[in-house]
């Protein structure tokens, strides 16, 4: 069923690349404001699912729509949805020879399209917002790999997106930096955003899912609210994942 409540709507997902089926048909809907978690082995497809919800990838069939649009190959639509659908990556891909503050002004100006100073302000609020506001000046390097993965998150919200994909946001990081980056996560989730994480942090998820989706060789093969998920998963295969890593 759909509904205008919906702010993503994935149908009959594929993906593949040669003989790999990364995303072997997906159906999903995440409802606006709606927290989606994703988990699942290595390998599984999440990355690629993420990336075709922004078009990073080029679905082989199936429909995804956003907001109610339906995303087609069209240059100028592929651009105002990837400044709608923000990502956060494993690794922060932040501009090294760019500040921090260069770093979030600069798709504002060229793909929003605002003046240097707008893009300033948004960006002096988007970085007080995860804590980091005393680094406006400091270049990537300068900063511990949680400082870097919070700009990176700032540099997202500066696009004012409808929806925040995480992919993996914590795994790069040193055990004292996850929370850190977690209570940003936590706050944006109060503010309402409509967020996709792939994570292994399990109690985040618990915490932060309306859903919960476990996904094995391109598939969803269940999908719970958490409590239910995490305390009696229905799926052999869920099973034995969380029977691992908890
Ligand atoms: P996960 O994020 O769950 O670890 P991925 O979506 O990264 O899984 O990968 C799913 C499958 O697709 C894997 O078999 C992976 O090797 C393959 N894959 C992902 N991206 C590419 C790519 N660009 N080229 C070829 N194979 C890929
Ligand atoms: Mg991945």
């Amino acid at each position: 069923m759909n509904s205008p409540e919906d702010m993503i709507i994935i149908r009959d997902l594929f993906k593949s690349f040669g003989a790999v089926e990364a995303v072997n048909g997906v159906n999903l809907n995440v409802g606006r404001g709606k927290v989606m978690v994703i988990i699942g082995p290595s390998g599984s497809g999440k990355s690629t699912l993420l990336r075709c919800i922004n078009h990073l990838e080029i679905e082989t069939s199936g429909e995804i729509w956003i907001d109610g649009e339906k995303l087609t190959r069209d240059q100028q639509q592929l651009n105002r949805i990837r400044a709608d659908v923000g990502m956060v990556f494993q690794h922060f891909n932040l501009y090294p020879h760019l500040t921090v503050l260069e770093n979030i002004t600069l798709a504002q100006q060229i793909v929003r399209g605002r003046a240097k100073i707008e893009a300033i302000e948004i960006a002096e609020q988007q970085l007080s917002r995860v804590g980091i506001l005393g680094k406006r000046d400091s270049f990537p390097t300068q900063l511990s790999g949680g400082q870097q993965q919070r700009v990176a998150i700032a540099r997202a919200l500066a696009m004012k997106p409808k929806i925040m994909l995480f992919d993996e946001p914590t795994s790069a990081l040193d055990p004292e930096m996850i929370k850190e980056v977690l209570d940003v996560m936590l706050d944006l989730v109060k503010d309402g955003i409509t967020m996709v994480v792939v994570t292994h942090e399990m109690g985040f998820a618990r915490r932060a899912a309306h859903e919960v989706v476990f996904m094995d060789h391109g598939k969803i093969v269940e999908k719970a609210n958490p409590e239910t998920f995490f305390t009696n998963p229905q799926n052999e295969r869920s099973q034995l994942f969380l029977s691992q890593i908890l």
